[in-house]
């Protein structure tokens, strides 16, 4: 790998531009060490596969540190007043490394060159280091560590250590750490420790609730310039811990290495998942469970033997070959005067693939992915909003396992709907094992008037999300032609949703409308509303596919209408909304152009908020008032409206987007990491691209910027499909409307050339713009393809360009 060796400066940064040749535009590079911002750097070079991901924590102990490692699904619950959360599971990262009798520490000593790298295209971590001790002995030490793609089990680290000016001892302890907690919620039991052959280390924990055990292996190997050696060793078992303790001596310019390779299974993956745990996850029958426990234990120790034989690197080759078919399959070609454009792209597919959990649809993602404790790893309407739209474009089969995680989770909505008095299926606000239902925590932040912890209304009202999973089931419908998954899934979940809304709507006697009352919008800045216009108009939405789809069913698969009209009623319930659907208060454009956000918006007071909108960390404004003060201001937390103008494109002409945008943005303070892409895409569609590509910049720094404190808790999983969604469908025009392709792509003046493949139906379609013209071209050419470009229809067989 080519990485040009920095001195670290005062502070730490980021560089873009360090990659060279092949990696050109695939790294990202942090130029110095600062412990105070250990957790930004952790979280944007995670690694991970959709199995686990693991934080890109320091070896050597830091007192800023973040050791986190997450396991795709296994939720449990500490105790009952908590709600489930993914748990952190032991550790296996830290290397308590003692070179001439010093521990090797960052915080001590002094650091003469330092350079962390996350390497995108192979999902690789490096770290350069050259460090003194306080004798003045020089060490360079090079840290290696990935998280393999073609084996979902494996992590595999190395570390190379070279005395400069000295000989050494060398002294390292490794193993697995399982004093590990959730920021003090300790979600296992300690379960078994044990070494085999004096040399694989095993360690098991078990959730406390849950009841999944979670069998890890590990095993050190040492060798001295590329030679095998057998390094002094001696085991030791603690509390909840297990290590090895490994001494060599090595001369002056030579280089020791340790290769630790880790292996875990759990057992509510797939493939150990007994029947007869079904919903709840939960062992009927203790036999079962230790049947199912010395299964996992047998093959984890076969496996890291047979993983304990191959190098390092051989098996970093295994995982960059499956990344390499990954990129051929959903790689962005940006030609920028800002090269950051291009990594940009890249970082946040990078991220999309490690947080998704393609393998498995009992499984969402998290609102951080799997990159920190943030929002306990909960899928909220980030997946199906902002999320989905890339993978139903570059890989179907991992957007329809995302919905088909939203279909076993029907169980769970419709349990809310219930408790809630209601009919059909209400989607939780916050979603995590399939029959949780709804898992948003009740209590948040300090509320700075009253001193005590505010209240999270959103579990409870903030309803929309209910037909954002509708839409996203529509929406994958059309781009894919998939009608098998529609026939399994997604009819229900169309059907369900909107019996869920039309019992939900209020009748308003004196206006002779169908409200929404009482709700939380996207703008969670404006709590216990009246009719906010997105929700509003996407039930009516929601309501109004069902009956389309409720005639053509019946008309066309009757087996299926049935079937579907047994289990939900749908004769009578289609009946109901169409009694309704045209009585919905859906709020107009007032005689500026202008639709209230909810009932109340447009008349509360205006406050100048030109120092937040200013702001360098996200929600100063709650440093100067609480949330209900914020609510009775006009103030938004994130793309409101501007989401329902995307979402619903048709529906609203371009003089009503412009009028909304100059009246809402500026009110807008983006404090949600959802803002920024939402408003690129709008302000292409309103056909200001310079302020498109300063939004775009803006949604691209949430994670990868230089705020070195926006990442604490995780990437902004949201953020990073934004990011794919305005560059496709924001400067690259595409759409899907009304089931029909739609291409009317803009370049920013930044950008030269831009290309991107998207799927639609069964083809491939190749698609390159430049300033000139834009070319697409059907690479699979199984059907013919149909699109509108600028208001114009091609029939597309094989290759069409078209001026711009
Ligand atoms: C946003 C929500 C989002 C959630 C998780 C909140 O801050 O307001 O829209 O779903 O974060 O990302």
């Amino acid at each position: 790998m080519i990485v040009k060796s920095i001195l670290s400066g005062e502070k730490m940064s980021f560089l873009y531009n360090v990659g060279e040749g092949i990696y050109k535009n695939w790294l990202l590079y942090e130029d110095g060490f600062d412990r105070r911002f250990l957790g930004k750097v952790e979280a944007v070079m995670c690694l991970g596969n959709g199995y686990l991901g693991l934080r890109s924590t320091n070896e050597e102990t830091s007192s800023c540190k973040t050791r986190n490692l997450f396991i795709s699904g296994t939720f449990n619950k500490f105790s009952e007043d908590e709600v489930t959360e993914l748990p952190n599971a032991a550790d296996i990262t830290e290397l308590e490394i003692e070179i001439n009798g010093e521990s090797f520490s960052l915080e001590k000593g002094q650091i003469i060159k330092y350079s962390k790298v996350l390497n995108i295209k192979d999902a690789e971590i490096t770290r350069n280091i050259v460090w003194s001790n306080s004798k003045d002995e020089q060490f360079e030490l090079v840290f290696r560590r990935f998280v393999s793609l073609e084996n979902l089990h494996l992590i595999c680290m190395k570390v190379d250590i070279k005395p400069l000016n000295c000989s050494a001892e060398i002294k390292i302890t490794s193993g697995i750490n399982a004093q590990i907690t959730n920021s003090g919620s300790q979600h296992f039991r300690e379960g078994n420790k044990r070494f085999y052959d004096k040399r694989y280390i095993e360690l098991l924990q078990t959730t406390t609730e849950s009841d999944i055990d979670f069998v890890f292996k590990c095993v050190h190997n040492c060798s001295v310039d590329e030679e095998r050696v057998t390094a002094t060793s001696k085991m030791n078992i603690d509390r909840r811990k297990i290590s090895e303790i490994l001494t060599h001596e090595i001369k002056q310019d030579s280089v020791f290495t340790l290769e630790k390779k880790i292996i875990v299974y759990t057992s509510r993956d797939k493939e150990f998942s007994s029947l007869d745990r079904g919903y709840t996850g939960k062992y009927s029958n203790i036999q079962i469970r230790e049947d199912v426990l010395n299964k996992i234990r047998d093959k984890s120790l076969h496996e890291i033997k047979r993983i304990e034989v191959k190098k390092f690197e051989d098996l970093l080759e295994l995982s960059k070959e499956k990344w390499r078919k990954i990129w051929k399959q959903i790689d962005i070609s940006i030609y920028s005067e800002n090269s950051k454009d291009q990594l940009a792209v890249r970082f946040a597919l990078y991220h999309l693939c490690i947080m998704t959990p393609g393998h498995d649809n009992r499984y969402g993602i998290g609102a951080k992915g799997l990159s920190g404790e943030g929002y306990k790893g909960h899928s909220f309407w980030d997946t199906e909003i902002f999320i989905l739209p890339m993978f139903i474009y570059s890989n179907p089969e991992i957007a329809r396992s995302l919905l088909e995680y939203r279909y076993l989770t029907l169980n769970g909505a419709r349990k809310k709907a219930e408790d809630n008095g209601y009919k059909g299926a209400m989607y939780p606000w916050e979603s995590a094992w399939m029959n949780d239902g709804e898992v948003t925590p009740v209590w948040g932040d300090v509320d700075i008037i009253t001193g005590e912890a505010s209240k999270i209304w959103s579990g409870f009202i903030e309803q929309h999300i209910t037909s954002d999973i509708a839409f996203a089931v529509w929406q994958y419908y059309m781009i894919t032609g998939d009608s098998d998954f529609m026939e399994k899934y997604g009819y229900e979940i169309l059907f369900d949703t909107a019996k869920f809304w039309s019992d939900r709507l209020e009748w308003n006697e004196s206006k002779g409308v169908f409200e929404i009352n009482d709700v939380v919008g996207p703008d969670e800045y404006k709590e216990h509303v009246d009719n906010n216009a997105f929700t509003n108009y996407m039930a009516h939405w929601n309501i109004k596919k069902a009956i389309d789809y409720f005639a053509k069913l019946k008309d066309g698969n009757s087996r299926l209408f049935n079937i579907l009209d047994e289990k939900l009623q749908l004769k009578n319930n289609c009946k109901i909304w169409i009694e309704k659907v045209d009585k919905i208060f859906l709020p107009e454009p007032d005689e500026n152009l202008i639709i209230a956000q909810d009932d109340s918006y447009l008349s509360k007071k205006i406050i100048d908020l030109s120092k937040y909108k200013k702001q360098e960390k996200v929600g100063a404004i709650f440093e100067d008032f609480n949330l209900e003060q914020i609510n009775s201001i006009q103030i938004s937390k994130q793309a409101d409206i501007m989401t329902l103008f995307y979402l619903l494109e048709d529906e609203f002409t371009k003089e009503i987007k412009l009028a909304n945008w100059n009246y809402y943005e500026p009110k807008t303070l983006h404090d949600s990491s959802l803002s920024y892409a939402i408003h690129s895409i709008l302000a292409s569609d309103i056909g200001d691209f310079e302020l498109a590509y300063e939004m775009f910049e803006k949604a691209s720094n949430i994670d990868m910027g230089q705020n070195m404190k926006s990442s604490d808790a995780g990437i902004h999983s949201a953020s990073m499909g934004g990011l794919w969604q305005a560059v496709v469908c924001g400067f690259g025009g595409v759409r899907m409307l009304n089931g029909k392709l739609r291409i009317s792509p803009h370049l920013p003046e930044q950008w030269v050339k831009l290309s991107f493949t998207i799927n639609w139906n069964e083809d491939l379609l190749k698609i390159e713009i430049n300033k000139k013209n834009m070319k697409i071209e059907n690479v699979t050419k199984n059907n013919k393809v149909f699109f509108t470009a600028f208001d114009q229809v091609y029939e597309l067989n094989e290759r069409q360009i078209i001026d711009l």
